[in-house]
């Protein structure tokens, strides 16, 4: 099968595009090219973003009008996405609790001497306050009723995602219902764009290897590891938090949907490497699509239903480090949290993981939210900014790894799940 030896190539080229820049951007951090790096070849790397995240919003729309409209019965509709949404849920709190469990065991802001604090403190207040200002809080009923669009074109060209999705939702199902010969002529289009849409990805993804490079050199270039030491409890707790995650998914996967975990996790590995490298679960969205469908045998219907909605609204990694993250700020505050104020973490942080974006940096920003909510110093999240990037590439790649388990799973569920033949 030559286009197993192609992607097993491609694969093995992103790993080194991925080791290589790791190794410059360490050399460039040590000896001081840092903002040369940031300067010529970082612009590689945004490049290389820009290219996959151009055909989100129209494979999006695509590929859930024709999986919308494939899944034909609303009542399959229905069924599926009581699962995805259910699936999603489960995890995400189960995602919280066991970085909460993780938290509390290991206590990694408790020895935290106070002169780093203060220094972590005077270091960072300025991009907090930044940050802090862009979280604008809706309240509950706005942020149901912000889902419905009133103009779907603008929300494309905002790329306002669960309006994207809605309006989708609502095209496939009026074409599956519809008795009009001329509607035919609507889902061929769609799906025409759809095809496009995966032939660039196809294409970008070629260049996948230099992109990567670029943004993990520059990542690491500019990284101020005197940071981590003073920080690297918090980081590990955090990063064994999101290890665990990444080897709870296959059993899961296994009991669920009968696929043997290494397929599974094999499967995934170039969606993971890119989503580790831009941080952003949209913008790998096209390649998690590409993966789950090709690699693990999920079909289209579901995989364009499944997915688009898991970049949005499922971060299991972003809801550990919430968790993990609350409870830190907590500790070095000399905060005591009860049971009733860390179950109140797990349920305001289902909602700040549903409401982040899959972008980088925004489940920090969501972060706000959590601490707010039980009373935790906002200042605090000064504290784990200086990781902040690290941490971020680490949980969009479970972010990833969940909504693709999520698809092996309800496609599993459905009798649809075609598992492809492996040779190993
Ligand atoms: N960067 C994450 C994602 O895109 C979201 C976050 O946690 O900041 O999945």
């Amino acid at each position: 099968m030559p286009s197993k030896r192609l992607r097993l190539e491609l694969h093995t080229q992103i790993l080194l595009g991925l080791a290589l820049g790791a190794i410059f951007g360490l050399l460039g951090n040590h000896f001081g090219w840092g903002s040369w790096i940031n300067t010529w070849i970082k612009p590689f790397g945004t490049a290389f973003i820009r290219l996959i995240s151009l055909v989100v919003v129209p494979l999006v729309l695509a590929s859930l009008i024709i999986g919308t409209a494939s899944l034909g019965d609303p009542r399959k509709l229905g069924r599926v996405g009581l699962k995805t949404i259910l699936y999603y849920l489960l995890t995400t709190a189960f995602s919280i609790a066991l970085g909460l469990f993780l938290a509390n065991l290991l206590q990694p802001g408790a020895g935290l001497p106070a002169s780093v604090k203060d220094q972590l403190l005077s270091s960072f207040s300025g991009q907090l306050d930044i940050a802090v200002s862009k979280t604008a809080r809706p309240s509950v009923a706005e942020t149901l009723l912000n889902i419905i669009p009133t103009n779907p074109a603008q929300s494309l060209a905002n790329g306002q995602m669960l309006q994207i999705i809605f309006f989708a939702i609502l095209v496939g199902v009026a074409i599956s219902l519809s008795r009009s010969e001329k509607v035919v002529y609507v889902q061929h289009f769609f799906e025409g764009l759809n095809d496009v849409m995966i032939q660039i990805v196809h294409l970008v993804i070629k260049v996948a290897p230099f992109g990567v490079f670029a943004l993990i050199a520059s990542v690491v270039a500019s990284f101020g590891f005197h940071i981590l030491v003073s920080l690297v409890k918090y980081a590990a707790v955090t990063i064994l938090g999101l290890v665990i995650l990444n080897f709870v998914y296959p059993p899961i996967v296994r009991v669920l949907a009968g696929m043997r975990a290494k397929q599974f996790l094999k499967g995934i590995q170039q969606a993971q490497l890119i989503a580790f490298s831009t941080s952003s679960s949209s913008a790998t969205l096209p390649v998690t699509i590409q993966c789950t469908t090709e690699n693990l045998g999920v079909p289209l219907d579901i995989a364009s239903f499944v997915l688009p909605l898991g970049a949005t609204i499922n971060m299991n990694g972003t809801a550990l480090y919430q968790g993990v993250s609350a409870l830190f700020i907590a500790q070095v505050y000399g905060l005591h949290l009860t049971a009733a104020d860390q179950l109140m973490i797990v349920l305001t942080a289902t909602l700040a993981a549903i409401g982040t974006a899959g972008a980088p940096g925004i489940g920090m920003l969501m972060l706000v939210i959590v601490l707010k909510q039980v009373g935790i110093p906002l200042e605090g999240i000064a504290l784990i900014l200086g990781v902040e990037r690290i941490l971020d590439m680490f949980r969009t790649v479970i972010n990833i790894t969940g909504d693709a388990s999520a698809a092996v799973v309800v496609a599993a569920s459905e009798g649809e799940l075609k598992i492809p033949e492996t040779s190993g």
